[in-house]
């Protein structure tokens, strides 16, 4: 972090400044110049807030050089993150590192026989973990909500017929107790800055999958992971899953720069949601495609036995035999990239 001292400060009030900076912990190089003088800070300056600073009377501009995350930075841990996962078959399963994971499932859990339906044909079709909402957090109060804790049930009962870790969405940190059987809780979009839930996630042993929210930069994704790996929780996924545009062809806009971009300011596995990021089932293939050409590590895709009929989401969901069609094509994708599906 460099400081520029407004013109014409020295003396005692600079050398208190100075001291209150080191107080922090701070090695300060002091430069002078005949107008301008400049403090280089070295060392953590994560703690450091810029905006205080900001406000300090002697302080005329600040500039970060570092990113505010740690934690998440590929700087200080060069090597991908690999988070593995062992099924209740017994099988690992693996995220980041070279391998693509796809994982599969309705956007909610609606009835027994739906569920269990589509939990055979996502595994049928090679999709490593079934995803599936019992807490849904719906735009409208008077929509479907989910089914609450017999989703989870229904959920679990799926998990054990196949075989398929499980995916879903953690709303409230008072059912986190409800959630021991759930593999991966998943922070939902309108949650990613909800910090008091990412401080509760950090502290538990389940790995999280964040989605970024609808208008947050990929820095404010980051510092949300921060959140969760700052508390010792290191089992992170993050996930593009499209943010607002003004144009309302797709639901959203799918930001596959993101990925990239994720890729390398941070280690940890990044995985795409073309569902939610169109919003229309026939993009999904084609966008999951270029999620993988983009450096995806895997996919959550949205997938329905009856869309017409889904309680949430059914425009977005393709069909098991879509799903199948486009797992086929995905493992050659997966090949030229080099990655293991
Ligand atoms: C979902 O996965 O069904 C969901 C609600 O996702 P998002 O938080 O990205 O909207
Ligand atoms: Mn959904």
């Amino acid at each position: 972090m460099i400081i520029a001292i407004k013109p014409g400060t020295g003396g005692e009030e600079l050398g208190d400044f100075i001291a209150l900076l080191e107080k922090k912990g701070l090695r300060i190089n002091l430069s002078e110049g005949i107008t301008q003088t400049v403090l280089g800070l070295v060392g953590d300056t994560t703690g450091i807030d810029a905006e205080a600073l900001m406000a300090h009377r002697l302080v005329e501009k600040v500039l970060r050089v570092q990113e505010p995350y740690k934690r998440a930075n590929r700087m200080f841990h060069p090597e991908d993150t690999l988070i593995e996962i062992r099924g209740p078959d017994g099988g690992k399963r693996r995220i980041g590192g070279g391998c693509l994971t796809v994982m599969a499932g309705p956007c909610s859990v609606e009835t027994p026989e739906q569920i269990t339906a589509v939990a055979r044909s996502v595994k049928q079709a090679g999709a490593a973990f079934l995803r599936g909402g019992a807490f849904k957090p719906r735009t409208s109060p008077y929509s479907f909500q989910g089914l609450g804790c017999r989703g989870l049930d229904l959920l679990v009962r799926a998990k054990r017929e196949t075989g398929l870790p499980i995916v879903t969405e953690l709303m409230d940190i008072h059912h986190l107790e409800l959630f021991e059987d759930v593999d991966i809780i998943q922070v939902g979009a309108r949650n990613m800055q909800n910090f008091t839930l990412l401080r509760e996630l950090s502290r538990c042993r389940k790995p999280v999958l964040l989605k970024r929210g609808h208008a947050c930069t990929i820095t404010e994704l980051l510092m949300a992971a921060e959140y969760i790996l700052a508390g010792g929780n290191d089992r992170l996924i993050l996930c593009e899953r499209g943010i607002r545009s003004f144009d309302p062809y797709t639901r959203n806009i799918l930001d596959l720069s993101a990925v990239p971009a994720l890729k390398r300011q941070s280690h940890l596995p990044v995985i795409v949601d073309p569902s939610h990021a169109t919003g229309l089932a026939w993009m999904v293939p084609a966008m999951a495609k270029a999620a993988i050409a983009a450096g995806a590590d895997g996919l959550i895709i949205e997938v329905h036995n009856q869309p017409e009929a889904a309680l949430c989401d059914g425009e977005q969901s393709v069909t098991p035999e879509v799903f199948a069609s486009l797992m086929d094509s995905l493992r050659r994708y997966a090949d030229i990239e080099g990655k293991k599906l």
